[in-house]
C-alpha cells in the first residue's frame, strides 16, 4: 500500500461544498497555512435563520479545517446599531453551539486605522474630498447602462482634500456637507467602482466609540481590511456582496494591509412562508404585528429559542439544506419542522396536557381515592425513567376526544364505547351531562379495576388511547399555538409583504389544565404533550401563571391538509 500525499485534510469530509472544496485546495497547495473565517453581523436587529447559515459556514469550516473563527461586529453605522443587538448575537451564536474564544472583535476597533489609511489613499491621489450633496452624487453616478460623470472636486488638489477631511474628522462641517470619495473610475460598468463613498459626516452616538468621531466609514472601506488585519483567509459572504469584490480588491491592493483576504460568495437562505431581512422584521416588530423580536412566530434565532426549537434542530436543518452557490431556491420550511420534530422526538420527555378539558367521572371509582400510577417518561430513551401521576375519580380529557354520534373512523370514546387512558385503566362511557344550552359538560363512566396500568387480563384491545389528567391534581395553563406567520410561501411577491400576514398565526388557549410538575419546567425546556405536540413554557410564566408555547405540532399538518 502506497502512502497517500500528505494533506492536512486526511479524513474524508462529512461536509462537501464549494467553499470546501476551496479551501481543502488552499490548504493542500499551501496558499494558506491556517484557515480563519469571521461572521461579521451588523448590530442593527436580532439575528433571523437565515445569520446561522452564515454562522455554520464560517465556524464550521474553521473547526473541520483546524482553523479559528471570528465574530466581529461590522459597527460603522451608529445610527442603526445598539448594545442590545450586540448582547442578543452574541447569546445566539453560542446558543446555536459556536464558540470564537478570545476572537470578539468590532469593525469600530479599527477606526484610527482605518482613518489612516484614508489619509493614504489621499496621499496617494486615489480619494478626495468631494463637497457635492448625496443627491448631487446619486445624479452623477449614472446607471448600469451611462456612464457616471465626474464630480467637479475630483481633481481638486490633495493637500486641499486632505486639509478638508482633517477638518471633517475635527468636527468643522455639519452633517452631510461632505464625503471622501475613492478616486477609481467614473465610467466603470461597475457602478460599486464609479468613486464610492469611504466615509461620511454623521454626529451620532456610537454603542462603541460614543462621541469619538463625528466621520464614520461605508462598510466596503471597513469590511475588507478588517478582514486584512484580522489576517482572515477566506472572507465568506451572500452573493449579493459579489459585485462589491472588485472593489474590495482594490482597497487591498492599494493599500499597505498586513494580509490578503479572498471573498468567496454562498447563495442566501430563504424558507418559504418566512421572510429573512432584518429590515421589515424590525418593521412588523416596531408597527406592532408581532409583540417582539422574539416573539415566537418571528424567524429569529431568538423567537426559534423562545418557541422551544432546539440548537441541534437547527444546525441538522442547516446540514440538509448544504451551502449552495448561484440560483439556490427557496427552501420549504417544513424542512425545519422536520428537523426540529427529529430531535424533539428522541429527546424530550413525554407529558400529559389537555388544551380544550371535558370533565369525566367514573362512578364506580371510589370517591375520595387516589392512585399514583407509574407514566414512561420517553419511550424512546430509556434512560429518561417513569414518574408517578395521580388518577381519581373526576378527570379530564380531550374535548374532541368525544363524539356522541361518531362517524366510521372515529375510534375514541362514545356512549357505549370502551377505550383506554394511557397508563391507567379502560374506561367505557355510560352517559353524557348537558347544560341548558345542549352542550356537553361531562361525560359519566365506568372503569375495569382489572385493566389497571392500561392491560386488560383478557388481552382486549380497545381501538382509542386517550391521554387525561386527574381534575383536582391538574394546574391551569395558558397555551400559545402558533401558525405560519404569512399565508403565502412568497410573502410580498405582489406587493406589501405585511398583507400577507397570516391573521390567525397564533391562538391564545386560556382554561388548558397541565400535570403539576410542569409548573418547574424551566423556560425554554421543550417536553411532548401525548399526542398533542411539542411544547415549553414561555419566560411570560411566573408565580402562579403558566404559560406555553407550542413549538411545534406532532405532525405536519399543512402536508396532511394538502393531501
Ligand atoms: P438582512 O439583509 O437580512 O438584514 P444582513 O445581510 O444585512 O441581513 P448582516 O448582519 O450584515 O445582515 O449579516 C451578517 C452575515 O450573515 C453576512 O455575512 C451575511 O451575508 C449573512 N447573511 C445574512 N442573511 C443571510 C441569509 N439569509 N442566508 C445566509 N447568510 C446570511
Ligand atoms: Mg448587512
Amino acid at each position: 500500500m502506497t502512502t497517500p500525499p500528505q494533506s492536512p485534510d486526511p479524513a474524508p469530509r462529512e461536509r462537501s461544498d464549494f467553499i470546501r472544496d476551496i479551501v481543502a485546495a488552499d490548504l493542500r497547495e499551501g496558499r494558506v497555512t491556517q484557515v480563519v473565517t469571521r461572521f461579521p453581523p451588523e448590530p442593527n436587529g436580532y439575528l433571523h435563520i437565515g445569520h446561522p447559515k452564515s454562522i455554520a459556514l464560517n465556524f464550521g469550516i474553521a473547526e473541520e479545517f483546524g482553523g479559528r473563527c471570528h465574530l466581529r461586529f461590522d459597527d460603522t453605522n451608529p445610527v442603526k446599531e445598539e448594545q442590545r443587538y450586540i448582547d442578543s448575537i452574541i447569546e445566539d451564536v453560542r446558543w446555536l453551539g459556536f464558540d470564537w474564544g478570545e476572537h470578539l472583535y468590532y469593525a469600530s476597533d479599527y477606526f484610527p486605522q482605518l482613518y489612516a489609511w484614508a489619509l493614504n489613499l489621499i496621499e496617494a491621489g486615489q480619494a478626495y474630498v468631494d463637497d457635492l450633496t448625496a443627491d448631487e452624487i446619486r445624479e452623477h453616478r449614472g446607471t448600469f447602462t451611462e456612464p457616471g460623470r465626474d464630480s467637479p472636486w475630483r481633481d481638486r488638489p490633495s493637500a486641499e482634500s486632505l486639509d478638508l477631511f482633517k477638518r471633517m474628522r475635527a468636527g468643522e462641517f455639519p452633517d452631510g456637507s461632505r464625503v471622501l470619495r475613492a478616486r477609481i473610475d467614473m465610467a466603470s460598468p461597475n457602478l460599486n467602482l464609479r468613486d464610492p463613498v469611504l466615509y461620511r459626516i454623521l454626529r451620532a452616538t456610537h454603542p462603541r466609540t460614543g462621541d469619538e468621531w463625528c466621520i464614520y466609514p461605508l462598510y466596503d472601506f471597513a469590511h475588507g481590511q478588517s478582514d486584512a488585519i484580522e489576517g482572515i483567509t477566506h472572507s465568506i459572504c451572500t452573493l449579493e456582496f459579489e459585485d462589491h469584490r472588485p472593489l474590495y480588491d482594490w482597497f487591498l491592493d492599494n493599500l499597505p494591509v498586513p494580509s490578503r483576504p479572498r471573498q468567496y460568495e454562498f447563495a442566501r437562505l430563504n424558507i418559504t412562508y418566512t421572510l429573512l431581512s432584518k429590515r421589515f422584521l424590525a418593521r412588523l416588530v416596531n408597527e406592532g404585528h408581532v409583540r417582539g423580536w422574539d416573539d415566537p412566530r418571528m424567524p429569529t434565532v431568538s423567537a426559534l429559542r423562545r418557541r422551544g426549537f432546539p440548537a441541534e434542530g437547527v444546525r441538522n436543518f442547516l446540514d440538509a439544506v448544504g451551502v449552495g452557490g448561484k440560483g439556490q431556491s427557496a427552501v420549504e420550511v417544513e424542512m425545519l419542522d422536520h428537523a426540529v420534530r427529529d430531535v424533539l422526538n428522541r429527546s424530550t420527555q413525554r407529558r400529559f396536557g389537555v388544551l380544550h378539558p371535558l370533565k369525566l367521572v367514573i362512578e364506580n371509582y371510589p370517591e375520595g381515592q387516589v392512585e399514583e400510577l407509574e407514566v414512561i417518561n420517553n419511550p424512546e430513551d430509556a434512560t429518561a425513567g417513569t414518574r408517578r401521576l395521580p388518577f381519581s375519580r373526576e378527570l379530564l380529557i380531550e374535548r374532541d376526544d368525544f363524539m356522541e354520534d361518531p362517524p366510521g373512523k372515529f375510534f375514541r370514546l362514545a356512549p357505549g364505547r370502551e377505550v383506554r387512558l394511557r397508563y391507567a385503566y379502560f374506561v367505557t362511557c355510560t352517559g353524557v351531562v348537558k347544560d341548558e344550552s345542549g352542550e356537553i359538560v361531562e361525560l359519566r363512566c365506568t372503569y375495569d379495576p382489572a385493566t389497571r396500568g392500561g392491560d386488560a387480563p383478557d388481552g382486549r384491545k380497545p381501538k382509542g388511547t386517550l391521554h387525561w389528567l386527574s381534575a383536582e391534581h391538574a394546574v391551569p395553563a395558558e397555551v400559545r399555538v402558533y401558525d405560519r406567520l404569512f399565508i403565502r410561501p412568497d410573502p410580498g411577491a405582489e406587493g406589501d409583504p405585511v398583507d400577507d400576514l397570516n391573521p390567525d398565526s397564533e391562538t391564545v388557549l386560556d382554561g388548558c389544565l397541565v400535570e403539576a410538575g410542569l409548573a418547574e419546567l424551566p423556560v425554554g425546556e421543550t417536553v411532548q404533550f401525548e399526542r398533542l405536540g411539542y411544547f415549553c413554557p414561555d419566560p411570560d410564566s411566573g408565580p402562579g401563571r403558566l404559560v406555553f408555547n407550542r413549538t411545534l405540532g406532532l405532525k405536519d399538518s399543512w402536508a396532511k391538509a394538502k393531501g
